[in-house]
């Protein structure tokens, strides 16, 4: 079982940022509702631009048990993350958690 769903650090993390293409309102499939406006071509997950990061779709506990309450319809970041690497390292490390084996 994929370590992420007793994780969330990657959620918790940094700014999530991707085009304002993918929200639904121009046709793609990210609720608007759960994003901020950067600019007219950028959209930002809400609260990931916060202090603590924590994106406003993630659910549960970090580093316990979460969810992404927008699995299907995450944005491409959030696909293109991979679990093992160097970004997933330096983020479970952030809130305290040891690194996983490479991917
Ligand atoms: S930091 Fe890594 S293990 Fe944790 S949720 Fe993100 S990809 Fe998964
Ligand atoms: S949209 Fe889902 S996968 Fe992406 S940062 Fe938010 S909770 Fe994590």
């Amino acid at each position: 079982m994929s370590a992420c769903t007793s994780c969330g650090a990657c959620c918790s993390w940094c700014r999530v940022d991707f085009s304002s293409y993918e929200l639904d309102e121009n046709g793609g499939h990210v609720p608007v509702g759960l994003t901020v406006e950067v600019n007219g071509n950028t959209a930002r997950m809400r609260g990931t631009d916060h202090w603590p990061p924590r994106c406003a779709a993630l659910t549960g506990k970090l580093g316990e048990q979460v969810a992404c309450g927008i699995y299907e319809w995450r944005p491409s970041p959030c696909r293109e993350f991979e679990e093992g690497s160097e970004g997933c390292h330096r983020a479970r490390a952030k809130v305290g958690l040891p690194p996983l084996p490479e991917s």
